[in-house]
């Protein structure tokens, strides 16, 4: 039997086993073809039936019927901070951004080289151990869109709820949480995931678009930064990340398997609460870095006293078989990535790990 590792990497992250071996048993033949899905056209209509399958698996699965797009980029989350503010922001419209951490940041120092923005409210203060009440979130009535980061991978925060704000899109980064529980889509104008954590391999760039974005959207843009070429050839305008969106299509028939994303909310607040038990039942041996009701079900951050003890703490997590604890070197400290595909025995061993080192080191 094959030996897996307790991984809790930030992103690229840990796939369902399922899928991999699946994966592995289609490599050299997909279909009976005599060819793997990396040696055919994307125009065959063994990709196009990938393509199609994934599309409407994630409308599925999000519960959405009508009125959006599901697109597949590429160039990572990172171009969707460039691609949104060029075919949105419209001369003289200022676009706001709720600053929450580093993903956030980064969204928004992308737009500033692009049109105007505000801050439509800040986590700075609390050093982002929480995320803002909606009710501070100011939406300027005339504002090209609010952009909010659903889930900051590296300080460990996630909206408990979304903010309302009205006629004026709402556009949500949820690169670190697409898929771990169900969503209102229809609080949002745009969704955008890059699919190393929830999704799949890296490579694909899941944006689900609602249909009067794509009608307002600029003109002049170069032709692979418009939203509307990739919709109008259903996201086949050039040659996409064939095998990301395999493994992709194979992630969504395995959450859809595994009950859809009640029963994915269901097993990641079981998983979280282990760890985050082991954290609060510590005495304070374990502080958490975040407030409890901004926690995230995705990536649990927490600190031990010492540097030594953390350091500790990394080696002997590393000996018995746990991979990707270290902290973001931004922020340091510990982290552990709890996506959709970390099983509930990999969270288990780790809440028995961290009780144990404490014993020990307390
Ligand atoms: N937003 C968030 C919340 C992320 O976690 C990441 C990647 N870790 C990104 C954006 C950037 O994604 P990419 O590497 O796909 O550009």
């Amino acid at each position: 039997m094959t030996k897996r590792a307790y991984n809790f990497n930030a992103g690229p992250a840990a796939l369902p086993l399922e899928v991999l071996r699946q994966a592995q048993e289609e490599f050299v033949d997909f279909q009976g073809i005599g060819m793997s899905i990396m040696e055919i056209s994307h125009r065959s209509k063994q990709y196009e039936q990938v393509n199609d399958e994934a599309q409407a698996l994630i409308k599925e699965l999000l519960g959405i019927k009508s009125g959006y797009e599901v697109l597949f980029l590429q160039g990572g989350a990172s171009t969707q901070f460039a691609m949104i503010p060029m075919n949105f922001q419209k001369p003289g419209q200022a676009a706001g951004y709720v600053l929450t951490g580093s993903w956030a940041d980064k969204a928004i120092k992308e737009a500033q080289g692009i049109g105007e923005t505000y801050v439509a409210a800040s986590g700075q203060a609390s050093g982002f151990r929480r995320i803002p009440d909606l009710g501070e979130i100011e939406v300027r009535p005339d504002a090209a869109y609010v952009h909010i980061t659903s889930n900051e991978t590296i300080a460990g925060s996630q909206y408990a709820a979304y903010p309302d704000t009205g006629s004026v899109p709402l556009i949500g980064d949820l690169s670190s949480d697409i898929l771990c529980r169900p969503v209102d889509v229809s609080k949002f104008a745009l969704i955008y995931a890059g699919a190393q954590k929830n999704l799949g391999p890296s490579g694909v760039t899941v944006s689900i678009i609602r249909d009067d974005l794509l009608q307002n959207e600029a003109k002049h843009l170069p032709t692979m930064l418009r939203y509307g070429t990739h919709s109008k050839s259903k996201s086949l305008y050039n040659t996409p990340p064939v095998y990301s969106v395999y493994i992709m299509n194979l992630v969504l028939k395995w959450i859809k398997g595994n009950g859809g994303l009640e029963a994915m909310e269901r097993i990641n607040r079981d998983k979280t609460k282990l760890i985050y038990d082991a954290i609060d039942g510590s005495g304070g041996f374990y502080q958490g870095l975040v407030e409890a009701d901004s926690r995230s079900l995705m990536n649990i951050t927490f600190a031990i006293g010492s540097e030594e003890l953390e350091k500790k703490f990394i080696q002997e997590s590393e000996q018995q078989g746990f991979v990707g604890l270290k902290g973001h070197r931004d922020v340091g400290h510990m982290r552990a990535s709890t996506y959709n595909a970390v099983p509930y025995e990999s969270c288990k061993a780790l809440a028995e790990f961290m009780n144990d080192f404490r014993q020990r080191n307390g």
